[in-house]
């Protein structure tokens, strides 16, 4: 395994924007582990799998059908051979990722593919909810990002045209379910490095995270 370093936080918390130009400056990977439960979540609407059957969406998770590559600015996705990128990121997928991630079985099964994204290059930096306490437990560095409810549904409103009002709705209760199901639930890491970005501009918070990463590496 190379080196990893671990960003976690709630939802639109800025953690790929922050990923994506962190590895740039180390000159490493960065993969959206968010990107394996809306690649399935994705997979299982176009299947038409029954998101309470549990055993078929297991079965799903394994399936060549579906698969996610890392690349330098997105964490791609694709279905059938098609790059889906673009419709994963849709808040109707990521509230169907957030459904079905909280199956201790799903989880196992998504868990040996994003362990591998560590593995071949010389470092990686891994996001998502629980990159630092179960995928990555031994990462060199942990980060965690939130910042203020309404900021972050600005943030991801924004981004993709949406009313915020709804989108904060929408972030609240995939944020509730996230942190409070049973199976590697969001919570922030031991050791982690916690920053709320609600007034930090991004440039800020990659310079104190990559300050903060670098000062472990050199340990
Ligand atoms: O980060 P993103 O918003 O793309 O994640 C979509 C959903 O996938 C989250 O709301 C969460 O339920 C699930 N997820 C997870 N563990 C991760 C990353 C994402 O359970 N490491």
């Amino acid at each position: 395994m190379g080196m990893v370093v671990t960003i976690d936080g709630p939802a639109a918390s800025g953690k790929s924007s922050v990923s994506r130009e962190l590895a740039s400056r180390l000159g490493w990977q960065w993969v959206s582990t968010g990107a394996f439960y809306r690649g399935l979540g994705y997979a299982a609407l176009q299947m038409q799998v029954d998101i309470s059957d549990v055993k078929s969406l297991t079965e799903l998770s394994y399936s060549s059908v579906w698969s996610v590559k890392m690349a330098n600015a997105r964490t791609h996705v694709f279905f059938k051979e098609k790059d889906v990128t673009d419709d994963i990121f849709r808040e109707d997928v990521g509230s169907i990722a957030s459904k079905i991630s909280h199956y201790p079985e799903v989880r196992t099964a998504l868990l040996e593919a994003q362990r591998k994204c560590s593995s071949g290059s010389q470092g990686l930096v891994a996001e998502g909810r629980d990159c630092g306490t179960v995928v990555f437990p031994e990462a060199q560095a942990k980060i965690y990002l939130t910042a203020s409810s309404e900021h972050r549904a600005a943030r991801r409103a924004a981004e993709l045209g949406l009313d915020q009002g709804q989108t904060q709705e929408a972030q609240k209760v995939r944020d509730q379910q996230d942190s409070t199901r049973k199976a590697a639930p969001l919570q922030v890491p031991a050791h982690a490095l916690v920053l709320d970005t609600t007034d930090m501009a991004l440039e800020e918070v990659v310079d104190s995270v990559e300050n903060f990463v670098r000062s472990k590496l050199n340990k």
